[in-house]
């Protein structure tokens, strides 16, 4: 599929992030299926935006994320640790880390996210798994709820 624009591929439209029941948290996250059902042989491929200072829900779940940077710079919280990311830096998410995505405060950041078709529900943390992810200083400054 060719690109209007970069990150902007003809024919893939832009999605709401998550349409659930509403108690998730996130920020100006958008969402585009790049390679769906259809074509992915049991796996998908979306590409995730973040506008400056947004940020994507902190949940976990059994399925894994593959994460590829792909536009401007953000962080992340995958189990008790906080990375800085940059373009084409590689992230594995594993079954039930807890993970959080956020772009820079002046900088719009976008995602390349690998996921299995057949996957569960994301997990949002109760108040008593807060408390336990918030022991790690450094992950208690970086999330948002
Ligand atoms: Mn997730």
């Amino acid at each position: 599929m060719t690109q209007d624009e970069p990150h902007r591929w003809r024919n893939i439209e832009e999605l709401v992030y998550k349409d659930e029941d509403g108690t998730a948290t996130f920020k100006d996250v958008t969402r585009r299926t790049l390679f769906g059902e259809a074509a992915g042989d049991g796996m998908e491929v979306r590409y995730f935006e973040v506008d400056a200072g947004g940020y994507t829900t902190l949940e976990k779940h059994e399925h894994t994320h593959l994460v590829i940077p792909i536009k401007g710079r953000g962080a992340c919280l995958v189990g008790d640790e906080v990375l800085k990311l940059a373009m084409h830096d590689l992230v594995y998410v594993p079954s039930w880390a807890w993970h959080q995505f956020r772009a820079d405060e002046n900088e719009v950041f976008g995602f390349l996210c690998m996921v299995k078709v057949e996957r569960d529900r994301p997990t949002l943390p109760t108040p008593a798994e807060l408390l336990v992810i918030r022991s790690v200083p450094e992950v208690a400054e970086f999330i948002r709820v």
